[in-house]
């Protein structure tokens, strides 16, 4: 090597270091190793340059100029729940952990909360419940996802069928931009149409478009305590003709969809007794006030007869129906334990339920893998859980051709690619399909115009 050889050695992280102190920016290759995966575990994740444990917005911002400056990726990360691969690490990058952001302020008057990224979702609904205000979205995942991760995945959950999805309790975001600019977007305002709808352009967007650094969000009063009917059924087909007899007349608070391979993975792992040699099993609550709880549980169970359920039980008990909830929430955890998993995220309009439960079958059978699928039926989102062995090469392709056909079938009966997880990794190569050329052009201008230099999460979604 001549004298004058330039040794390239990389972007400068001792600068940013000096910035934000080594408590704050860790580079040791073993503390950064959990910083590499989310939920999804992708293969491909790769060893980050460091990752910043950021404790304001104006952390954010040093670590957005000094990546800008560096062309460093940034992979924003709230707790690492998801199940796209959108928080997996990319080669290099700089990882932006929201964990130490975990600030809350409450106004009762206004029912609004102003809370940093870095909080549990379980952990915003405990400080509105001091208040008795409740912040509806419930993810099943709600004691282990951050507030700032269910807004860049607009996550959904539970109660959703009655209540809306993250965006709609999101009044105002402040966001990091790719430059480092931090601006404020909406307030403690129900209603506001100054400009472009901006707040809701960052919900969603999956840490590619800045990084969201403090919510407001609307909060609404306390949930009155459901009642809950599970019905179990011997086919599919009777399963999801109720669900679509019970959203046609009604406005349950739940609606929760399990088939027989999760009815017996939850099973295993709780021991509830649940009838393991159902077909499918459906968990319902009902919120309204409590003469009108009965009345609603009433019909919901005529209807579950009307398409042959072979048992219906109710109770008004909450702590008994809350039961059945853990049940379902713990689907995910407990088909996990039998393999390792594909995680679908589909959804289709109502109407397509039944085909779409009924075309999952066939390619579980066709491809010889099992496909337990859970689903927000009252929203016509399913989880088919793909449940593989990676050792076994063979059957990990099959996998791998299940998962693809999944989406092509959701798409082909009017669905979407993903209801709540986001496009993450996994999913973008189907992304230009299901959006087509107008739609993908008008999404990539307008993260051109945002992060014209490709800094923010590259890879995910674009
Ligand atoms: C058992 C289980 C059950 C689940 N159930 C549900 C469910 O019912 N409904 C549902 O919607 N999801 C569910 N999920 C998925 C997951 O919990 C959600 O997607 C959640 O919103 C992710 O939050 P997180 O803090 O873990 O985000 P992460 O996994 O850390 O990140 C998710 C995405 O958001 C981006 N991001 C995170 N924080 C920020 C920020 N501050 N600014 C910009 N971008 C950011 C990341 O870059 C990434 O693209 C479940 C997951 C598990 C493991």
């Amino acid at each position: 090597m001549s004298v004058d050889a330039q040794v390239d050695l990389g972007p400068p992280i001792d600068e940013l270091v000096a910035q934000l102190g080594d408590d704050v920016v860790v580079t040791e290759a073993e503390r950064m190793e959990k910083y590499r995966w989310d939920r999804a575990q992708d293969p491909a994740a790769g060893v980050p340059l460091a990752v910043v444990r950021a404790g304001s917005t104006e952390d954010v911002q040093v670590a957005v100029r000094f990546a800008a400056q560096h062309g460093v990726p940034v992979v924003p990360r709230g707790a690492g729940s998801g199940l796209s691969g959108g928080a997996s690490a990319v080669e290099g990058c700089l990882v932006v952990s929201t964990e130490r952001m975990t600030a809350i302020a409450i106004d009762p008057v206004t029912r609004t909360a102003v809370v940093q990224p870095g909080l549990m979702n379980a952990q915003v609904k405990a400080a509105a419940a001091e208040h008795d205000l409740w912040y509806p979205p419930d993810p099943s995942s709600y004691e282990i996802c951050s507030i700032g991760g269910n807004i860049a995945t607009n996550a959904g959950g539970l109660c959703c069928v009655k209540y809306g999805v993250t965006t709609d309790y999101v009044l105002g975001l402040t966001v990091v931009l790719a430059d480092g600019t931090a601006v404020r977007l909406g307030g403690a305002r129900l209603k506001d149409v100054a400009g472009l709808s901006l707040t809701k352009l960052f919900v969603g967007s999956e840490g590619t478009l800045g990084i969201i650094t403090e919510i407001v969000l609307r909060l609404v009063p306390r949930q009155r305590p459901p009642a809950t009917l599970v019905a179990t059924f011997g086919t599919l087909d009777d399963a999801t003709g109720a669900v679509l007899a019970i959203t046609q007349r009604l406005r349950p608070s739940m609606l929760e969809f399990m088939d027989g391979p999760t009815i017996n993975a939850v099973e295993d792992l709780t021991k509830m007794g649940l009838d393991r040699s159902a077909a499918a099993m459906l968990v319902i609550q009902s919120d309204e006030p409590a003469g009108h709880a009965a009345a609603e549980c009433e019909l919901i169970a005529q209807l579950c007869q009307d398409h042959h359920a072979v048992e219906v039980f109710s109770t008004d008990d909450p702590e008994e129906g809350e039961a059945f909830v853990v049940a379902r929430r713990n689907a995910i955890p407990a088909v996990e334990r039998t393999g390792t998993l594909l995680l679908e995220d589909v959804g289709v309009p109502l109407p397509e339920l039944g085909a779409l439960v009924d075309g999952i079958a066939d390619i579980s059978a066709q491809r010889e893998v099992t496909i337990a699928v859970i689903a927000h039926a009252g929203d016509g989102n399913t989880h088919p859980l793909i449940v593989f062995d990676p050792a076994d090469e063979d059957m990990a392709e099959r996998a791998r051709t299940a998962y693809g056909e999944v989406m092509e079938l959701a798409m082909s009966l009017g669905g979407t690619i993903t209801g709540e997880h986001g496009v993450g990794r996994l999913k973008k190569p189907w992304l230009g399909d299901y959006l087509g050329p107008d739609a993908m052009a008008l999404n990539q201008r307008i993260k051109d115009a945002l992060d014209p230099h490709g800094i923010l999460n590259p890879g995910a979604m674009f």
